[in-house]
């Protein structure tokens, strides 16, 4: 694709310079329509990104709302947890107060229970002596007078004492309606608690699914953004472009003897040649038997040399795009007519040129 677009854009230059000025012209004029595959491209690639962004923004705004919603509901947890355990110790107290009046209930009615025995015994008493001193009338009425007022004196006693658990039975009864409702408090505050404690959860494991969204889409723009290569297959070169053009007149292996380890194309001397990739220029000037080349390190590893060029248009250490020229055709050399010799090295082996070409895209 981009390479096709060098080769245009470089076919365009060559045969027309003012068609290319015009187009440029076009390119450049505001508001004027300009269906260019590459800009197209261009500007899908920068809608995806900012759509990138976008999505990337919206995450980390989930994930502070959600740390805040987290936060919110911690707090009520804590404080349904604080009102559990106010309500927990209310009802102790409450229960404790209840079985307080009981106690205090059941003396009462003891001491009621001896009281009325006494009063009981102290009435059959009087009533003996009454009826028992028939001997003296006299001292019979007196025993007998102050026998009733011993008794009434008792039975007003009893009475205050049957007063005294019908109030002790009235305590119990409050403490009793008292419990209860802390009872209610206590039940209503531990299911408060538990949905508390339970939403808390929910928005804890809200909070993690998001960061681990966020760190999956993190560690996919890392192997993104990684260079190819590793145990993966090796990714095809992009910008791959045609060295130049011209006649393929020899290929890689046997020939005359000896081994030829590079590709030919012939064509006239002046013939633009091209960087086969982007990369630096690591040698540009004379080479033996070469006569004159250029060798470039390109950004996947592999080092294309040119050989036999007639002028190089680079220097050491220069970095070259892919498809710009970097020297012409020539017959410099052990060269028997003008001529592209090229050669591709991989890991230091000078590979065949001719497939790994055609596997991207290029044929001879
Ligand atoms: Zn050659």
């Amino acid at each position: 694709m981009e390479s096709h677009f060098i080769m245009r854009a470089r076919h365009v230059r060559r045969a027309a310079p003012i068609a290319l000025l015009a187009s440029l012209t076009l390119i450049s004029t505001p508001g004027v329509s300009f269906a260019d595959p590459a800009a197209t491209s261009q500007q899908d690639v920068n809608i995806q990104q900012t759509a990138a962004e976008q999505g990337e923004k919206s995450l980390d705004e989930q994930i502070t709302s959600a740390e805040k919603a987290l936060e919110i509901a911690k707090k009520q947890a804590a404080d349904a947890k604080r009102k559990l355990d106010n309500t927990t110790a209310e009802h102790d107290k409450a229960k404790k107060a209840t079985a307080d009046a009981r106690g205090k209930l059941t003396k009462a009615r003891d001491t009621l229970g001896k009281a009325e025995v006494q009063l009981r015994q102290a009435e059959n008493r009087v009533d003996e002596q009454s009826s028992g001193f028939s001997f003296d009338g006299v001292v019979s009425s007196l025993l007998g007078f102050l026998g009733s007022d011993v008794t009434d004196s008792m039975s007003q006693d009893v009475e205050a004492k049957r007063d005294a658990v019908e109030a002790a039975e009235k305590a119990v009864e409050k403490a009793e309606r008292e419990e209860t409702k802390a009872e209610r408090a206590k039940a209503n505050a531990e299911k408060a608690h538990e949905q508390a404690v339970a939403k808390q959860d929910e928005k804890q494991s809200e909070l993690d699914k998001l960061n681990e969204r966020k760190k999956a889409e993190e560690a996919e723009k890392q192997a993104a953004a990684a260079p190819a290569g590793g145990a993966a297959a090796p990714a095809p070169a992009p910008g791959v472009v045609k060295p130049a053009e011209g006649t393929f007149t020899s290929g890689y292996g046997a020939r005359w003897g000896t081994t030829h380890y590079g590709v030919d194309i012939a064509n006239s001397i002046g013939t633009p040649i091209y960087s086969l990739m982007s990369g630096t220029v690591i040698s540009s000037g004379p080479a033996s038997g070469f006569g004159l080349w250029v060798r470039v390190q390109h950004d996947n590893g592999l080092i294309s040399v040119y050989g036999h060029i007639n002028e190089s248009l680079v220097t050491v250490g220069q970095r070259v795009e892919a498809g710009q020229q970097i020297a012409t055709i020539g017959n410099r050399g052990q060269s028997t007519g003008p001529h592209l010799h090229l050669e591709i090295h991989e890991n230091g082996v000078k590979i065949d040129p001719l497939p790994w070409l055609e596997a991207h895209g290029i044929t001879l």
